[in-house]
């Protein structure tokens, strides 16, 4: 299937009246599909698979930014620092500690948001309110030891249901949780980026308070 170009100018034209940024997802997807976009003068897209991420990379132009969306193992991290733009599934200490770690190998930061579990389902990854708190308050605690991390904000990813009010209060709950870290936190306050909202669901993503969406299958089609 080829990449829809008027679903992506009809939706970065709606987006880009609501000041929210795409990420184009693209994983399971071939470098043409990539470049098609990047023609259209595209730049930001998602991968879920560090093997996937690294050999797309090296095919494709330098300026991509390149954003890690899919669960990340600590043991991976090594082959996406060098480059990545933002990690969007920071879910652990230990994980933002071996981020933090090889960013500093790398002589730079890395941008990341840390993921929420917002869904019904037990099988989405994140961490709850409480814990998103304790993490918080270990990071300000020992800031040194996290100072090639930045942390832009949130990403949560929605139940994966046609029931638009569940969806929405997830999205809410979310919203909530983004403006009460960015009003009770330090670090919450340089808070910026709240990535939710994906094909099925973007749009109540947007309409709930959502700053980046990523999408895969309205723009690339369904995957195989
Ligand atoms: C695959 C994926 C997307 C995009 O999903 P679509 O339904 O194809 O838009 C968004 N976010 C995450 C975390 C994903 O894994």
């Amino acid at each position: 299937m080829p990449v829809n170009k008027e679903a992506y100018l009809t939706i970065k034209e709606e987006l880009d009246k609501q000041g929210v940024s795409l990420v184009a997802v693209s994983k399971t997807k071939p470098v043409e599909d990539i470049l098609a976009l990047y023609e259209l003068g595209h730049r930001d897209f998602g991968e879920n698979y560090v093997q996937e991420l690294t050999s797309k990379a090296g095919l494709l132009p330098k300026d991509i930014r390149w954003h890690f969306i899919g669960h990340l193992q600590s043991n991976k991290v090594r082959q996406i620092a060098p480059f990545v733009h933002l990690v969007h599934g920071v879910d652990s200490l230990s994980l933002l500690k071996e981020i933090n770690k090889q960013a500093a190998k790398n002589n730079r930061a890395i941008s990341c948001l840390l993921q929420i579990h917002i869904a019904k389902e037990e099988t989405k990854f994140g961490l709850d309110a409480k814990e998103l708190d304790a993490l918080l308050t270990l990071v300000e605690k020992d800031a040194a030891l996290y100072s090639h991390v930045l942390l832009h904000g949130l990403m949560g990813m929605a139940s994966f249901s046609d029931d638009d009010n569940l969806v929405r209060s997830e999205f809410r709950g979310l919203k909530n949780l983004f403006d009460k870290c960015r009003m009770e936190t330090t670090t919450g306050r340089s808070f910026s980026i709240l990535s939710m909202g994906m094909s099925s669901d973007y749009k109540t993503a947007v309409n709930e308070g959502s700053t980046m969406v990523r999408i895969g299958s309205l723009l690339f089609g369904q995957r195989g």
